[in-house]
């Protein structure tokens, strides 16, 4: 993996669109964790596979931009952003995808995050909606909260000062101020599936003007079941509107989407070789919940343990565990399904700015974050597949470190 991240400055100031307090009325529906992924619970894991050596440290080469960023046709204004948030050269994802775009092609992303995939969208999207200024002409659609509000975050960033709008719509705020900033036409919407459905439904957002629609992490929000909320929503664009598809995997699914949805597309793949070779992995055995706890206990007292996700099963035992920590003085903050939008935000926000060294959390509500530097990911609960082991290690061990991750077993 290319090594050119930095630590994502953190935007000041909370008021903004669409970002009131949870409305317990509100529609809850989508994003942020409260759909079931549509998963087998508890199918069996041998422990083997959560033992495993980290390969070489840091021997991916760094990636040889073909392009500068002054080489893209962005106005001044971009190009000023992208300087003041200190990027020097545009990642690999960035390097291959901009032109394309900037073309109008359709494109099908092979990127995770942490490839700085948000900003190769949204920077030639900003360029056009700033000669264009036509409201109502983009959409992303995001599977969380969180990521919606990261793309959000970063729209903001990179189309600072240039008069341009962003109306987030998300489950777990009020649905009202989504509806009075939707009426003030912004130019983009950037949104999670079931949220857009419901403001469809009530006639107060319409995409037929659309002309470039996001799908970021398609195949999460297929894991999360919303194949049938995208469809519709896109059968809400217009036809001949330009398709950007990201994805960091390819299943038969997401294959079909990409044939329903996408006209010619250039495929671009940047996935990092399979991330769990950048971290240590090993068990620890521990047959009751207080001998976990004691275990978990002794590995936080040691230094090394700086930066820990903690992932558990349920949104309850997640926020028992958190609590748990707090007493006994570890500084902790949880993030599942049950805590509301700022919540949730000032949780995350506690734990990039290392106010907090444990974030504990539930698989969903920690997709797709972008958090530097997590020194540990351990399992207090094992996850129910295979495919949500790696997810969660893919939080550590980023950007060429190596990172460690430990999942609890029962004594063989
Ligand atoms: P993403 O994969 O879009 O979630 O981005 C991951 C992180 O990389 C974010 O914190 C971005 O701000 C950062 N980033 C994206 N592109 C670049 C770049 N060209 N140079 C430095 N940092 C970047």
């Amino acid at each position: 993996m290319p090594n050119y991240r930095k630590t994502r400055p953190q935007r000041g100031g909370q008021g903004g669109r669409g970002r009131a307090p949870f409305n317990k009325n509100s529609s809850n529906r989508n994003g942020g964790g409260q759909r079931r992924p549509n998963k087998r619970r508890g199918a069996y894991i041998h422990p083997s596979k959560f033992i495993n050596q980290a390969s070489t440290v840091n021997v991916v080469a760094e990636y040889q931009a073909r392009h500068r960023f002054a080489d893209f046709p962005f106005v001044e204004a971009i190009q000023a952003n992208i300087r003041s948030q200190g990027y020097k050269v545009p990642s690999a994802i960035q390097d291959q995808a901009i032109s394309h775009i900037m073309a109008g092609r359709d494109i099908i992303g092979l990127a995770n995050t942490g490839t700085g995939k948000t900003a190769a969208f949204l920077l030639p999207i900003i360029n056009q909606l700033y000669a264009s200024r036509k409201p109502l002409s983009a959409i992303v659609l995001a599977p969380t909260r969180e990521l919606a509000q990261q793309i959000d975050d970063q729209f903001r960033i990179f189309s600072s000062g240039m008069k341009l709008y962003s109306t987030l719509l998300v489950g777990g705020a009020p649905i009202n101020k989504q509806i009075a900033s939707l009426r003030r036409r912004p130019h983009i919407v950037i949104a999670t599936p079931g949220r857009t459905m419901d403001l469809i439904k009530r006639k107060v957002l319409r995409l037929d003007d659309i002309d470039v629609l996001v799908l970021d992490e398609a195949d999460r929000m297929l894991d999360m079941g919303f194949v049938g909320d995208i469809r519709t929503i896109t059968s809400q664009t217009p036809e001949d509107r330009q398709t950007l598809f990201f994805s960091a995997t390819i299943t038969p699914q997401v294959e079909q989407l990409t044939k329903e949805f996408l006209r010619d597309p250039k495929t671009i793949s940047v996935r990092t070789a399979d991330t769990s070779e950048s971290v240590d992995q090993n068990v620890v055995e521990a047959d009751s919940k207080e001998e976990k706890m004691e275990k978990l206990m002794e590995m936080l007292g040691q230094d090394e343990f700086e930066k820990v996700l903690l992932f558990g099963e349920t949104k309850h035992g997640v926020q028992r565990l958190s609590d748990r920590l707090n007493k006994q003085g570890v500084n902790s903050v949880a993030i599942h399904g049950n805590k509301s939008q700022s919540q949730r935000k000032s949780a995350l926000k506690s734990f990039k700015d290392n106010q907090s060294r444990v974030m504990v959390a539930t698989d969903v509500a920690a997709r797709g974050l972008d958090i530097p530097n997590v020194s540990h990911v351990i399992n207090f609960d094992q996850p129910a597949t295979y495919e949500d082991y790696v997810h969660r290690i893919g939080r550590t061990g980023r950007a060429g470190a190596t990172g460690k991750a430990l999942t609890f077993v029962g004594k063989r």
